[in-house]
């Protein structure tokens, strides 16, 4: 039996890897530092994994930004518009990460796109027509003999040659990028063969898309593929491997292609196992993915013990992995750098598992599981059971009365008093707003000053009364600014906020905070997500004294300014002994309550933003409706407890509505922004046949880049909005939030923003 790990984190256990790219780009250390510090990286991880034993230790798991786009790359799928750099390789490589801008050139990125259902991003693959592939580089032989030279064994990780098709878009019009594979085949042949003759033995194909819906087509072409890639390599042992979802209607597919192993995920898709055991072929080798690569919780010992046994049982001890459910990208590096108990305090501790933890979990699994272990691993299942079974019962975790609550939810606490129709006529004689409203989504610049007063006051620096009397002076200018130009309804500025997620979650009971639980996002992009460890309460009031505040100064209405209980959800380290939905549902219960708080205090229009909402489908789209039912459920709890009489809006970032702009309805928030404007409205397309009831903000400008739109640009992206919504249910406002824009463009973008509106007015 092998213990078999699909990929470690890279950043860095300090997330040196972050540093040093920064510094690289900023000019501020040579390339070979780079590429030693890369080296490191990569050494330290070998060694610990070897340390503890693991069998199958991956290499090409590591990268300077993406793997995706390092297999890009090798593959010399290199776009057209960054050819005047291949001399140079590693210009090349960040300019297609980054784009790149020097001596007069602007040359764009390639496109950016999340990885799966993860908060990972990877570089999307550019296809054309005729493209061609060649060998450019071999990255993955590169990294194994680098390690074996370090007197490691490692085996190569590769994306497969379907889902890397898959993951990429065509860029031309009229061909299926699929039909690129008789021109890719023959490079990853060359590839695999480069490495089978260096000495691989065991490789790792990822496949991931083979857990997912795919067509006839592709279904025919992985056995083909897979068939060519066993004759041209007879020697190498691919482990096709899948993860992040089962594979239900492919099982049969999957463990039938000529591999000489199959990975499954049995945390996500723990039920796939009968099934795949049913139809595996003799002899053919198993990985069970049982410790989980995407979140940060113990093993359960005693629970992967027993699959274990049901797979030796069935298969035999000798074609049995057992591994991580996917890559530990998705996990921080190290539990042990968590030392401040006041934050992760040891009973939490004693649940949780990072990266290097897991690692070690699999190595003691292995021991337990082959029999006749040291007293030591002995040790280590009972303090795992006691350890599991205080997470049970951990008045912690556990608070009767918000289960309690969450159980007596009623169907009528999911909805408004009144139909959309009956509240917006009260609404509209309340708040007296004109025809094309204009407000903005909630955050105004955070600059330097800001944040450096946060900063001092989370050190100890700034007492909290001179804190808030600075962050109230900031309000104070902000409302009064925004009457002076004229915008109809306000916002205070969120200067108070580090993060929509955090700010919450630091506010609410069932959260707690690691100080070094560093995530990859994208290139050196990292976050540090909440950890919803126990059932979540909102113990006080979170927003309303500074909304109220921000209210008292003025006549026109400000906006209570919530994050919803999706997005809190989707962005955090979830609890794993309940189902996401229950937890869901908890903290839309806390986010109700602030909204009735807010609107006891007087605040009469409430934004709950929901911009996480459609990231969280499901990968297979049977699954979709279970989600969006209890997804939008999540949203009216938090809102319909309100009178007809208060005004909910709900903001969502670029989000394609198209295919679920029903349930975006079904939400029934009276005002709904979205971000429009780089797409050009075309967005809108999803309201042409389906008649949105409510009143709709559509982005009027970008607001990620500092550009400042013209009045008719924007006027003309509202006449277009108003051809297929009724100017009546028209807003106007940005796209998203200005919290990373400075002042001298915001406010001029704004003034012209409202000056496009009263434009629109006189025409309508
Ligand atoms: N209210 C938030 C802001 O303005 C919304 C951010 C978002 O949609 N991501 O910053
Ligand atoms: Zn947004």
């Amino acid at each position: 039996m092998y213990t078999n790990i699909l990929g470690f984190p890279r950043i860095g256990r300090h997330r040196e890897l972050k540093k040093a790219c920064e510094n690289y780009w900023a000019g501020k250390i040579p390339e070979s530092q780079l590429y030693e510090e890369g080296n490191q990286i990569r050494t330290s991880n070998w060694l610990l994994q070897k340390e503890w034993g693991i069998d199958l230790i991956p290499s090409n798991d590591f990268s300077f930004y993406d793997q995706v786009l390092d297999l890009t790359l090798s593959l010399g799928a290199i776009p057209q518009r960054y050819a005047f750099l291949l001399k140079n390789k590693t210009e090349l490589y960040f300019a297609m990460a980054r784009g790149y801008q020097k001596e007069g050139q602007d040359i764009i990125a390639m496109e950016m796109t999340k990885w799966f259902d993860t908060n990972y991003h990877y570089i999307v693959p550019e296809f054309v027509k005729d493209q061609s592939f060649s060998l450019s580089y071999n990255k993955a032989l590169e990294e194994y003999e680098e390690a074996k030279a370090l007197g490691v064994e490692t085996k190569p990780v590769l994306i497969g040659p379907i889902s890397y098709l898959l993951l990429g878009k065509e860029k031309e019009a009229e061909f299926d990028r699929l039909d690129l594979i008789d021109r890719l085949l023959p490079v990853y042949i060359r590839l695999l063969k480069e490495l089978e003759d260096a000495g691989a033995t065991w490789i790792q194909l990822d496949e991931p898309f083979l857990a997912l819906d795919i067509d006839e087509k592709a279904k025919i072409l992985y056995q083909k593929v897979y068939q060519s890639l066993k004759d041209a390599c007879p020697k190498l042992k691919i482990i096709l491997t899948t993860y992040f979802e089962g594979l239900r209607n492919n099982t049969e597919l999957a463990v039938n292609l000529p591999t000489e192993a199959l990975h499954i995920d049995l945390v996500r898709a723990p039920g796939q196992l009968d099934e795949v055991i049913r139809l595996f072929p003799a002899s053919k080798v198993l990985s069970l993915g049982i410790v989980e690569g995407r979140n940060i919780w113990k093993n359960d010992f005693g629970h992967s013990l027993e699959v274990i046994r049901k797979a030796t049982v069935a298969l035999g001890e000798d074609r049995i992995l057992i591994g991580a459910s996917s890559s530990f990208l998705h996990v921080p590096y190290d539990l042990k750098t968590e030392t401040d108990e006041s934050r992760l305090t040891p009973e939490i501790k004693q649940w949780l598992a990072f990266a290097e933890q897991k690692v070690e979990e699999l190595a003691v699994l292995k021991e337990l599981a082959g029999g006749n272990p040291p007293d030591k691993t002995f040790r280590a299942l009972e303090e795992n059971r006691q350890a599991i079974c205080r997470k049970e019962t951990s008045a912690l975790i556990h608070n009767g009365e918000v289960k309690a609550r969450a159980k007596a939810v009623l169907e009528k606490d999911r909805h408004r008093k009144s139909p959309f129709a009956v509240r917006k006529r009260i609404q509209h004689s309340l708040l007296n707003q004109p025809l094309f409203p204009t407000t903005t989504i909630g955050s105004f610049p955070q600059t330097k000053e800001v944040r450096s007063w946060r900063a001092k006051y989370k050190k100890g620096e700034l007492i909290r009364e001179e804190y808030d009397r600075l962050l109230k002076g900031e309000i104070e200018k902000a409302i009064k600014w925004q009457e002076k130009i004229g915008l109809d309804v306000l916002v205070h500025g969120e200067f108070e906020r580090n993060d929509m997620v955090e700010y919450f979650g630091e506010q609410l009971d069932g959260f707690t905070f690691t100080q070094n639980g560093w995530v990859q996002s994208y290139g050196s992009r990292c976050v540090k997500p909440p950890v919803i460890f126990g059932d979540v309460s909102r113990p006080a009031a979170m927003t309303v004294d500074w909304i109220s505040y921000a209210q008292s100064l003025s006549s026109k209405p400000v906006k209570g300014m919530l994050t919803g209980p999706v997005t809190i959800l989707q962005w955090s380290f979830v609890r794993n002994d309940q189902p996401r939905s229950e937890t869901c549902k908890q903290i839309a219960l806390a986010i109700r309550d602030e909204v009735l708080g807010l609107e006891k205090a007087g605040i009469k229009v409430i934004q709950i933003d929901e911009p996480a909402i459609r990231e969280g489908l499901p990968l297979r789209k049977e699954d979709w409706k279970t989600y969006l039912d209890w997804a939008v459920a999540g949203f009216c709890i938090s809102s319909g407890g309100v009178e007809d009489s208060t005004q909910i809006h709900t903001h969502m970032c670029y989000s394609e509505f198209n295919d679920i702009i029903e349930h975006i309805a079904r939400m029934d928030a009276d005002v709904i922004t979205i971000e429009c404007s780089r797409s050009q409205m075309e967005l809108l397309n999803a309201f042409v046949e389906f008649k949105y009831p409510n009143e709709i903000g559509p982005g009027v400008y970008d607001i990620h880049s500092p550009r400042i739109p013209s009045v008719m640009e924007m006027v003309n992206l509202l006449k277009k909005a108003a051809k297929v919504i009724p100017p009546a249910q028209l807003w106007v406002n940005p796209d998203c939030g200005l919290k990373t824009r400075g002042w001298a463009e915001t406010k001029e973008s704004l003034i012209r923003m409202v000056e496009a509106a009263r434009i629109l007015r006189q025409e309508y």
